[in-house]
């Protein structure tokens, strides 16, 4: 299917109208576009299918399961592609080997377990300090991932310690069925958090980046200062997937 013409413009046509839509959400929240970078989720669809909408512009890609970042990475690379990729889900101590090499950041850190793994694993393989996210619960819902606002203080101020680590700013969802108010404010907390935060460890790190936003709920990141915002369905509409 992946090879059908129809389905490259489809695939294009998405990439074009998202990109569009962002567009327009960055100018009503009066902010540069290049200031927000489009990560396509890529965790619906197949390689070849990946492939088209980083052939169609989208150079920034995501998945949520480390298994399924390594299938597409290898596709890639086996013909001399290099998407930046990104790691959104929860990355499992035992998959920290494989994944350093291929990922240039990763949204999800959420221990200082995982920190500390990830750290000894950049020491061993010698790889540059790896860009992470603290993922964050603003939503108070426990069935949700991340760390509640309370730790992530105690979670940054110890893993900004860590050279195998570069923090850089929080991921966080948002309740997602709330109202727009609701999803604004969530977001709001998001980037208030990161204000604080900010303040509390000073220059040890720069928190500039703030991962937030989905296909249902960008415009309100946007507007709250989302910097990086995770588009999957909206990308892969008409597609049949
Ligand atoms: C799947 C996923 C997304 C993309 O969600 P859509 O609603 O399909 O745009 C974003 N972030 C994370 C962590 C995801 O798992």
């Amino acid at each position: 299917m992946s090879s059908d013409p129809s389905t490259l413009q489809t695939v294009q046509e998405n990439w074009q109208r998202v990109y569009a839509e962002v567009a327009d959400a960055a100018q009503h929240a009066n902010r540069p576009l290049k200031d927000i970078q489009i990560i396509g989720v890529t965790k619906y669809v197949d390689a070849p299918l990946a492939k088209l909408l980083f052939e169609s512009g989208c150079q920034h890609l995501a998945e949520n399961r480390p298994q399924l970042l390594w299938d597409k990475a290898e596709h890639f690379a086996a013909q001399g592609l290099t998407p930046t990729w990104h790691l959104i889900g929860h990355l499992q101590r035992n998959k920290i080997r494989k994944t350093l090499k291929l990922i240039s950041y990763l949204h999800s850190l959420d221990s200082l377990r995982l920190a500390e793994s990830i750290h000894e694993e950049v020491v061993t393989q010698q790889l540059p300090p790896l860009p992470v996210l603290l993922e964050v619960n603003v939503t108070g819902d426990s069935s949700k991932t991340g760390t509640p606002p309370s730790e992530a203080e105690k979670l940054l101020e110890a893993s900004s310690k860590l050279s195998g680590l570069k923090v850089c700013g929080l991921m966080a969802m948002s309740s997602q069925h709330g109202s727009v108010d609701l999803v604004r404010r969530e977001f709001a907390a998001v980037r208030q958090l990161r204000d604080q935060l900010q303040q509390r460890v000073g220059s040890q790190c720069e928190l500039n980046e703030l991962s937030m936003g989905m296909s249902g709920d960008f415009r309100e990141a946007i507007a709250e200062g989302a910097t990086m915002i995770r588009i999957g369905s909206n990308l892969w509409k008409s597609i049949g997937v």
